[in-house]
C-alpha cells in the first residue's frame, strides 16, 4: 500500500512487542478437565451488527411465526448487553472525568469487547485517551490459537477490524494513506508521525500483522498488490486477487486449502441476500453467505488444530442488518438477520458435535430504532396531532401539556404500509407490513392485512440493551445484565488468554 518498506516491519513488530507486554496473563492451553471447568477450546462469537431484541424478535415472526424460534433463541443461556460508549478523553467507568456517550458506533463496540476498554465512536484498539489496547485475537494468537474473522462488511470496517488493527479514527481504511482520515488530533494534539501504528490504514495493518488465520468478507478494494505480496510473504493463500482486483469466488472458498486463508468476494461490501436470490445469475449471486463463510471457516481452523492441543477463535459478523436498518429497509433488515442466524445454526451445529467450544451471539449496538407496532395502527410521527389521553378516568394524569386534537392519522404523511404503494415516497413514515407463516394463503407482503407491522423510530444507532444468547462451556456467564466490556473477560478466561 504506497508505504515504505520499513514502516511494514514497523507495525508487526511493534504489535508483538505490544501484546508481548499487555501485562494479561497468558496461560497454558491445555484440553478440558475439572481444573478447565468453564473454560473452552474453541470460541465462535457471531455479532449481528445493529440487531437488537426487536430485530430478533421481528425475524422470528416473519419466517418462523408467533410461535416458532430462531436458533439463537434456542440456546440456553440468555442475557442483556449494555452498549454505551464514551466521549474523547473519558475516564472509564467508576474513574473521574468519565463521560459517557450513551450510543454507541460498531467502532467504540467492538473495541469493548476486543479489547475490555469504554472507548470513543470511531476508535478501534485504542481507549479514550488513544492508547494502543490488545485485542482478544492478539492475545488468542500469541496464545497459540488459530483464529477467524468473517464479515459480510469489508474486512476493513469497525466490527472486523476491532480485533486486529488499531486505529484512531475508523475511516482510516484504506487504499491510499490520508491524513485527514487517520489522523485525530482532539485526541493527539499533535499529528502522529505516518509510522505509527495508529494512523496507519486498516489494510495495511491487517494484510501484514497475521493476527488472524482465515479472513473471510468484502471490501477488496481496500487493498492492493503490495498487500497481496505481504499476504502471500506471510503464507496466506489468497483467494482472488487484490493485485488484480479480481473478487474470490464461492467456487474459490470451496476449494481453499491452508493454515492461512483471505478471501474477499467483493470489492466493497458483500450482497444483500435478496439481491442475490432475486438475481441468481448475476456475478454477485457467486458470493458466498454468512453461513457458507462461517462453515468453511471452521473446518479450516478445526481441522489444522485437530492434532494439538489448541483451539481456535472465530468472530462472525453479519453486517448487513444495521446497514439495511440504516435505510429503514426492512425487509431486507430481517432476510439479512435470517441469514446471520443461518451462521448461528451452523456454529452451534458444531459446537454440539464438539463439545469445547462456547458460542456467544449478540449485537454491537441497536439500529434504527426497529418497533413492531399493533396490525392497524401508526406512529405517533404520522399522527396529525400527539396521542390523547386515555386515562380518561382520572385528569389527574393527563400529560403537562395538554394534548388535544386526537390521535388522527396525517394523510400527507402517511399513505399507508410502505411496501406497497407510498413506498418510494421519503415523507412516508407508515409501517411497513409483512406476511408471517401464520397469516392466510394470498396475504402478501405490504398488505394492510399482513399480520406483521413493523417502523422504525430513525436512520440511526439507539442506545437500547441488546440480546445475548449463549451456549457451551462458561456461557452462563453471560446470563443478566451484563456491560460489553465484560465481554472481553468472559471470552478471554474461556479462553485462558486473560488473567
Ligand atoms: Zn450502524
Amino acid at each position: 500500500m504506497r508505504m515504505p518498506t520499513y514502516r511494514r516491519g514497523g507495525i508487526v513488530a511493534l504489535l508483538i512487542a505490544l501484546v508481548a507486554g499487555c501485562g494479561y496473563a497468558l496461560g497454558a492451553v491445555g484440553t478440558a478437565g475439572a481444573a478447565d471447568e468453564g473454560r473452552a477450546k474453541n470460541v465462535i462469537y457471531l455479532v449481528g451488527d445493529g440487531m437488537g431484541r426487536t430485530h430478533v424478535t421481528a425475524a422470528r415472526e416473519r419466517y418462523h411465526g408467533a410461535a416458532g424460534k430462531l436458533a439463537m433463541e434456542q440456546l440456553p443461556v440468555v442475557g442483556q448487553v449494555a452498549t454505551y460508549a464514551v466521549e474523547k478523553k473519558s475516564g472509564q467507568p467508576g474513574s473521574s472525568g468519565f463521560k459517557p456517550n450513551y450510543v454507541t458506533d460498531s467502532a467504540s463496540s467492538a473495541t469493548a469487547w476486543s479489547s475490555g476498554v469504554k472507548t470513543y465512536n470511531a476508535a478501534l484498539g485504542v481507549d479514550a485517551q488513544g492508547e494502543i489496547v490488545p485485542t482478544l485475537m492478539e492475545l488468542a494468537k500469541k496464545a497459540g490459537y488459530r483464529t477467524g474473522n468473517v464479515t459480510t462488511a469489508e474486512v476493513t470496517d469497525a466490527t472486523p477490524a476491532g480485533q486486529m488493527a488499531h486505529l484512531l479514527a475508523r475511516g482510516c481504511q484504506g487504499p491510499t494513506y490520508s491524513a485527514s482520515s487517520c489522523q485525530d488530533t482532539a485526541i493527539t494534539g499533535a499529528p502522529l508521525p505516518t509510522d505509527d501504528v495508529r494512523v496507519t490504514p486498516a489494510a495495511d495493518q491487517i494484510a501484514r500483522n497475521t493476527t488472524v488465520d482465515v479472513i473471510l468478507g468484502g471490501g477488496l478494494a481496500r487493498f492492493d498488490a503490495s498487500d497481496e505480496e505481504a499476504l502471500r510473504g506471510n503464507g496466506y493463500t489468497v483467494l482472488g486477487s487484490p493485485a488484480a482486483q479480481k473478487v474470490a469466488t464461492e467456487g474459490d472458498l470451496d476449494g481453499a486449502v491452508g493454515e492461512r486463508v483471505f478471501g474477499l468476494f467483493n470489492k466493497g461490501n458483500l450482497t444483500i441476500e435478496r439481491s442475490k436470490r432475486l438475481h441468481p445469475d448475476s456475478a454477485q449471486a457467486r458470493e458466498p453467505s454468512v453461513a457458507e463463510m462461517t462453515a468453511k471457516a471452521i473446518s479450516l481452523l478445526d481441522r489444522q488444530s485437530s492434532d494439538g492441543g489448541e483451539g481456535f477463535y472465530l468472530q462472525v459478523e453479519g453486517a448487513l442488518i444495521d446497514k439495511r436498518s440504516h435505510a429503514n429497509d426492512a425487509a431486507q433488515t430481517l432476510e439479512e438477520t435470517k441469514a446471520f442466524d443461518e451462521a448461528v445454526q451452523v456454529a452451534v451445529d458444531f459446537a454440539r458435535k464438539d463439545g469445547h467450544t462456547l458460542v456467544l451471539v449478540t449485537a454491537d449496538h441497536e439500529c434504527a430504532g426497529f418497533n413492531i407496532v399493533e396490525k392497524g395502527t401508526f406512529t405517533n410521527a404520522e399522527a396529525a396531532a400527539p396521542p390523547t389521553n386515555v386515562d380518561s378516568g382520572n385528569t389527574a394524569n393527563n400529560s403537562d401539556t395538554l394534548r388535544t386534537g386526537g390521535n388522527v392519522k396525517d394523510p400527507s404523511r402517511s399513505a399507508g404500509p410502505i411496501n406497497g404503494a407510498g413506498a418510494g415516497n421519503a415523507k412516508n413514515f407508515a409501517p411497513a407490513t409483512f406476511r408471517t407463516p401464520d397469516d392466510p394463503d394470498g396475504v402478501e407482503d405490504g398488505d394492510p392485512d399482513a399480520s406483521q407491522w413493523l417502523t422504525y423510530l430513525s436512520g440511526n444507532h439507539t442506545g437500547a440493551d441488546v440480546p445475548i444468547f449463549g451456549f457451551g462451556p462458561g456461557a452462563e456467564k453471560v446470563a443478566g445484565s451484563i456491560d460489553n466490556t465484560d465481554l472481553f473477560g468472559i471470552v478471554g478466561k474461556a479462553l485462558r488468554v486473560v488473567g
